[in-house]
């Protein structure tokens, strides 16, 4: 995978859906690019991906609901789809340095995170946060969910949405979290390991109430992956009362 080719991709086709592209780091020749589209005065929604960089299937999904015209005039759309460039270039979760940059939200030790961390601050608080992953461990899909909202869990929704590409992942214990159901993980808002920030905690200090990060499993084929998380963003963007 070329990934300057897809981010010359990605900012053409964001510019002809109207999106507003900014880069706000530059890391090894790789644009940090993240695009905003919409009024300010509408509900916000912020979706990322490529923070690992053995996941491919994120951006790829975002780029595929880019082209079908998906972010449209519903909401102020803040998309930052390749946040470890050198990660992905070299097929590695960590970035060039081996950090993993998403246990970075809170040290900030990262070039990558702290612009990115700096841009985000400079962006209206999103009121759902969608964050795109795989898992290499996983045979099914499931996703965590911080909710401090009020509004009801969408996780049997999303669940079917997903169900035509993946099962709900069997196992209880997922990366040292106890499932609530089988494919989701209901998170406080708190991080597990107290300095080692993922985005979705950081988000959730900032005040965004609600949060899913969605976990594919790497080892199926590319296009199932794509076709899962396209579902489910879909999904969860179509139940969000925001
Ligand atoms: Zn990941």
């Amino acid at each position: 995978m070329d990934w300057h080719a897809f981010l010359r991709d990605w900012s053409q086709e964001a510019t002809a859906r109207g999106f507003q592209s900014e880069v706000f780091a530059e890391v090894a020749g790789y644009p940090l690019v993240a695009s905003t589209k919409g009024d300010l005065s509408k509900p916000c929604v912020y979706l990322s991906s490529g923070m690992h960089g053995d996941e491919p299937s994120g951006p790829q999904a975002l780029l595929a609901l880019l082209k079908e015209g998906f972010f449209d005039d519903r909401f102020h759309w803040l998309i930052c789809p390749v946040l470890n460039p050198t990660g992905l270039a070299a097929g590695t979760r960590e970035n060039a340095r081996g950090i993993d940059q998403n246990r970075d939200y809170c040290v900030c030790e990262t070039e990558e995170v702290c612009s990115h961390i700096t841009w985000l601050d400079q962006q209206k608080t999103p009121g759902l946060f969608l964050s795109l992953h795989e898992d290499w461990e996983s045979s099914g899909f499931y996703f965590y969910e911080i909710n401090t909202s009020g509004q009801d869990s969408a996780h049997q929704r999303i669940l079917e949405a997903a169900a035509p590409f993946f099962p709900p992942e069997p196992s209880k214990m997922i990366d040292d979290h106890e499932v609530t159901a089988p494919g989701w993980i209901y998170h406080s808002e708190q991080p597990d390991i107290p300095e080692g920030w993922p985005e979705a905690i950081f988000l959730a200090k900032r005040g965004c109430p609600l949060s899913l990060t969605f976990e594919t499993p790497s080892s199926m084929s590319l296009e199932d992956r794509m076709g899962c998380h396209q579902a489910v963003v879909r999904e969860s963007v179509s139940r969000c009362q925001l």
